[in-house]
This record gives C-alpha cells, sequence and structure tokens, in this order.
C-alpha cells in the first residue's frame, strides 16, 4: 500500500473515532513517526499532506535533516528519551521536543534556546504505566511538581502540554485506563492555571491503539507502521 493509501485509512479512522465521541476531526492532530524511513519516505508523507512529523534519535534526524530543509512549514518533533548531553544538538534540530521528562533537561534546553534566539514548544512526558524501563516523570514522585515549578524560569520554553507511552499490550483497550487516566492528570493541571503553562495538547496513542486514545482525549496521535508500514531495523520499536 503506498503512503497515500495509507494516510487516507489513518484520516478515516481518525475522522471515525471522533465522531463516535463527539469530538471533531479537526481537534486531533495526527504526528507522523518517520523514525528509521529515510528522507524520501518523509517526503512522501509531506507530498501527501502530513505536515507534523516525530522523530526518536538526535543522530539519525541529523543525517536526514539536510535533504529536508526544503520543506519549510513542516514541524519536527523530537518524541524520544533525551540525554541532557544532546540539548543543545535537539533544540538546534527539531522545532518541537514532546519528550522532556526532568528539570535537569528543561534547563539544559531553556539555555539552548536562549543561545539560538528561539521559543521552543515543548510536552512533559509522564511515565504513566510507572514502567522501569521507560523515560517520563513519574507520578508517583515529586518530578511532575518540580517540573511544574521551574517553568517560570524557563522563558525559552514554551509549555504546551503532556505526552505519553503506556505499557505495551498486543489488546488495545489495555491502554484505556492509562490513557483516562492520562486526560485526569491533564486535566487537573489545566485547572490550576499555573504561569506560563498552557495545557492545549495531549499526546498519546500510536498505529495499534489511537482510536482509543482519541475516545479517552488525545489532541494528537502519534502513528508510524500504520502510514509508513513495519519498521524493518532492530531495537526501533521505541
Ligand atoms: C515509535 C513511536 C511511535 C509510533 O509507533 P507505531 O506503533 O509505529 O505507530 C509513537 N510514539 C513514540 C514515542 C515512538 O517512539
Amino acid at each position: 500500500m503506498s503512503i497515500t493509501e495509507s494516510l487516507a485509512r489513518v484520516q478515516e479512522r481518525i475522522a471515525a473515532a471522533s465522531l463516535r465521541s463527539g469530538r471533531k476531526p479537526e481537534e486531533i492532530t495526527l504526528l507522523a513517526v518517520s523514525k528509521t524511513f529515510p528522507p524520501g519516505q518523509i517526503r512522501a508523507a509531506y507530498d501527501a499532506g502530513l505536515r507534523v512529523f516525530g522523530e526518536n534519535r538526535v543522530q539519525e534526524f541529523s543525517g536526514k535533516i539536510g535533504s529536508l530543509h526544503d520543506l519549510r512549514d513542516a514541524e519536527w518533533h523530537m518524541i524520544g528519551h533525551l540525554q541532557t548531553n544532546k540539548a543543545a544538538q535537539t533544540a538546534e534540530l527539531f522545532s518541537h521536543i514532546d519528550s522532556v521528562d526532568s528539570v535537569r533537561l528543561a534547563r539544559k534546553l531553556n539555555s539552548a534556546a536562549i543561545d539560538l534566539g528561539k521559543k521552543i514548544p515543548v510536552l512533559i512526558e509522564i511515565n504513566i504505566g510507572a514502567e522501569a524501563a521507560k523515560s517520563g516523570v513519574a507520578l508517583d514522585s515529586t518530578e511532575l511538581e518540580d517540573l511544574l515549578n521551574a517553568v517560570p524560569d524557563l522563558p525559552s520554553l514554551d509549555f504546551r502540554g503532556l505526552m505519553t507511552v503506556p505499557p505495551f499490550s498486543d489488546d488495545p483497550e489495555q491502554s484505556r485506563p492509562y490513557f483516562r487516566k492520562m486526560c485526569e492528570v491533564f486535566h487537573r493541571i489545566a485547572a490550576r492555571r499555573l504561569p506560563a503553562v498552557q495545557m492545549l495538547t495531549l499526546s498519546m496513542g500510536m498505529s495499534h491503539d489511537y482510536e482509543i486514545a482519541i475516545q479517552e482525549g488525545a489532541t494528537c496521535v502519534r502513528i508510524g507502521t500504520a502510514i509508513f508500514g513495519e519498521r524493518r531495523s532492530l531495537g526501533s520499536k521505541l
């Protein structure tokens, strides 16, 4: 199946899931996860109408962006775990960073953004399943509060919401309670009207569970396989 065809299918299902849950399809941003795929495929997805892309490795993306600079209105989102020593390079290459998960990382990104003279839209990643092997702030610690408290000192980051990857299961229904909990956390933070924190984006749902994520309040779904096909490289699931 071509990218155009698989994209049309995904968009149909996003629209159907939105309407079923009383939401407008335009409220949902489709972020295309292009990790492991070459620039040619990204360009094909762009030509098919996609504008929002996600990559999870700085190194890999730095090798691809060179041939994609002409796609001026594309957004490039970092969605993978970030080492603080990659903060400067990440701030330079990406337009959005969706995986901020510590005050330390946020401070490094803020400094890098100041050096670059830009303001970077970011999301806080939550480890909603409290999995040892996953990144994201844990809800059973003070990490989230620490980050929210640090926001006023990080004026070159634009805090816009939350992102999560729930524990993987072959049965997408298993994701539902995690998505529901994320939506509660999201609304609880929004209700506090914290200075410089906007709650606009709730990024959750991947190829196997995005319809459920939409039912549970996602405003952004991150989809790789269902658009580009299976990834071949080893260890590239996340
Ligand atoms: C790879 C990845 C996705 C997309 O996964 P698919 O199952 O291919 O849709 C979404 N989010 C993150 C953080 C990822 O690393």
